[in-house]
């Protein structure tokens, strides 16, 4: 619309231009006129009627009273006087004079020039004039047409704004989409690339670098599952923190070890998720200015305690600055639990040495102290000391092969062999002893062999320490079953006797080292209290296995139980006793 009114403002000056070249020329042409003693008003009349239709616009000679001369459109007796209208007033005191108005002579709106005729006082004035109704008419179609124009160009904008619009949104929107996706953890995401399109290049570098995410994603995620799956397996416990204590991992074995609520304890302060202080301290101690620690300490854990070493160390990032502390928790409880076992054989052995030891030693410094020792007493002295000797010997024979047996069977022979021949041996050879105690052997052996996987003297040790037992604690007149079968895929041996039994409190610590029911009555029998485990660790190195069933007062039965030689791959190895 600021067009349309500079337009309508250029059309009327260009109007108003005309007309004031026009009535320069009607000046001119009136001048004579207007002149006393000029030529008459009515010649005047005619011309101007004339010219005003050939120029087309109303002309108008007034006299410088104001009383009209002549009008081109109008009558000029009909007209009033004209020295009060603006554009003359204006000619009158200018020069010239320009006005917009309605005249009630021709009912239009009319655009007037007016000059004055002649110097002061004037001649009389010339007026040019016409009605603007064309040129409004011009201008109104005017503005109806710049109105289409820009309401057309204002939809072709919008349309073209819409599909620009489109253009930008539709790939920014699948681009926000994409990222939301990627944000919420899903790097699958990929946004069509249009090459066409400006968007192409920010589409591909998008894809790509959601690529790149996806591919660094995976590989912390493989990393994080194998560090979580070692951690799993350890059995160690490992507890790391952060450096306000707080839990960062936490394995499975950690929470074994100190046996810690079940579910996620991650975030939670150290002290809240256990109450072992000594774990607290060691990690405080860590993160503090102690740095690495390692203590040992004994954790009351019902039916049996445990004893863990805890090993605390302060962990850095890469830029060398604490960023927390990590524990391993090891269960060392086995360990020491064999140290005990080993510290008890050692002294064991060194009791079992003694006793012999001194007496030989009491027995040599009695002879050397008495020459004069009458014959008799000095041979029965002679015979303790051998007695002891050979005691001696048995201990170290007893310790020799039960460590052989203990090496996991590293040293024993593996040959195949029929399980009934070291059996009926030792049989042959210990039914002496039996028969001078009354005792009674049977023998009861499978129709076929006995296939086993293992070293004959060392099996027939086995057997012969099971025999000598059924006989040294069956009283006189008993029975001993000596069964030889096969059970389960497996080749048993069997010894039963009808002797004094044990009482199931002892049945459980029987197969130990050196363990006695009745010391003095297993040494008064020679026994060392090695022959059971000896047993049982032949069994064991042999892929095999002890067991015991025994009644008080009624007898007791042994057996040995080994993999028969096809089977030998699916070993057995559950000790029964110690
Ligand atoms: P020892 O040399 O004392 O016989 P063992 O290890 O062979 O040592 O046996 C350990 C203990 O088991 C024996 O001292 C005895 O108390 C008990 N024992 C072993 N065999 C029998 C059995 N057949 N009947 C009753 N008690 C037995």
């Amino acid at each position: 619309m600021l067009v349309a009114g500079r337009i309508e403002r250029d059309s009327i000056e260009e109007t108003a231009r005309g007309l004031h070249s026009k009535a320069v020329l009607l000046r001119d042409l009136a001048a004579p006129y207007l002149s006393p003693g000029g030529p008459p008003a009515a010649e005047l009349e005619l011309r101007i009627q004339g010219l005003g239709r050939e120029i087309g616009a109303r002309l108008t000679v007034i006299a410088a009273d104001g009383g009209v001369l002549a009008d081109s459109d109008e009558l000029p007796e009909r007209m009033e006087n004209h020295l009060g209208r603006p554009e003359i007033v204006a000619a009158r005191q200018a020069g010239r004079g320009e006005a917009s108005r309605y005249s009630d002579t021709v009912k239009a709106r009319m655009l007037y020039s007016a000059l004055q005729v002649g110097g002061d006082p004037p001649l009389g004035y010339v007026r040019t004039s016409l009605p603007l109704t064309a040129l409004e008419s011009r201008l109104a179609d005017l503005r109806g047409r710049i109105a289409v124009g820009a309401v057309t160009a204002a939809l072709i904008a919008l349309a073209l704004g819409f599909f620009v619009a489109r253009g930008i949104t539709g790939p920014l929107g699948r681009m926000t989409g994409a990222v939301h996706a990627i944000a919420a953890g899903d790097y699958t995401q990929k946004v069509p690339v249009d090459s066409t399109h400006e968007f192409g290049e920010l589409a591909g570098a998008f894809n790509a670098m959601a690529g790149q995410l996806q591919e660094r994603m995976q590989t912390i995620l493989t990393d994080r599952n194998k560090l979580a799956a070692v951690l799993a397996s350890m059995a160690e416990g490992v507890i790391a923190v952060d450096r306000d204590e707080r839990i960062v991992h936490l394995n499975e074995a950690a929470r074994k070890i100190l046996r810690l609520q079940a579910g996620d304890l991650t975030g939670h302060k150290i002290w809240e998720a256990t109450r072992t202080r000594e774990v607290c301290d060691a990690l405080a101690q860590a993160l503090g200015s102690d740095g690495a620690s390692e203590r040992e300490l004994r954790l009351v854990a019902p039916p049996r305690d445990l004893y863990v070493k805890l090993h605390a160390s302060p962990l850095r990032g890469s830029d060398g600055q604490l960023s927390g502390a990590v524990v391993i928790i090891e269960d060392i409880t086995d360990l020491r639990r064999l140290e005990e076992v080993r510290r008890d054989f050692v002294a064991n052995v060194s009791h079992e040495l003694k006793t012999p030891l001194t007496a030989i030693r009491g027995l040599v410094e009695t002879l050397l102290e008495d020459p004069a020792m009458d014959e008799a007493t000095r041979m029965r002295f002679l015979e303790k000391v051998h007695r002891q000797g050979l005691r001696l010997s048995q201990i170290v024979v007893d310790l020799l092969t039960l460590s052989r047996a203990e090496s996991d069977g590293a040293v024993l022979d593996r040959e195949h062999l029929d399980l009934r021949e070291p059996a009926l041996e030792s049989a042959r050879v210990l039914r002496a002893s039996a028969d001078d105690r009354r005792i009674q052997i049977s023998v009861e052996a499978c129709e076929g062999a006995l296939p086993v996987k293992g070293d004959y003297e060392v099996l027939r040790q086995a057997i012969d320490n099971l025999l000598d037992n059924a006989i040294k604690y069956t009283p006189p007149g008993g029975q001993i079953w000596l069964r030889l079968k096969q059970e389960d895929r497996h080749a048993l041996v069997e010894v039963q006797d009808t002797g004094i039994g044990i009482d199931p409190v002892h049945q459980k610590r029987i197969f130990e080292r050196f363990y006695r029911v009745d010391k003095a009555r297993s040494r008064e029998l020679g026994g060392t209290g090695l022959g059971l485990s000896i047993v049982k660790h032949i069994a064991l190195a042999l892929g095999g296995r002890v067991s015991l069933e025994s009644f008080p007062g009624r007898g007791s039965t042994f057996r040995i139980h080994l993999p028969l030689a096809q089977d030998l791959s699916k070993r057995e190895a559950t000790p029964t006793g110690a």
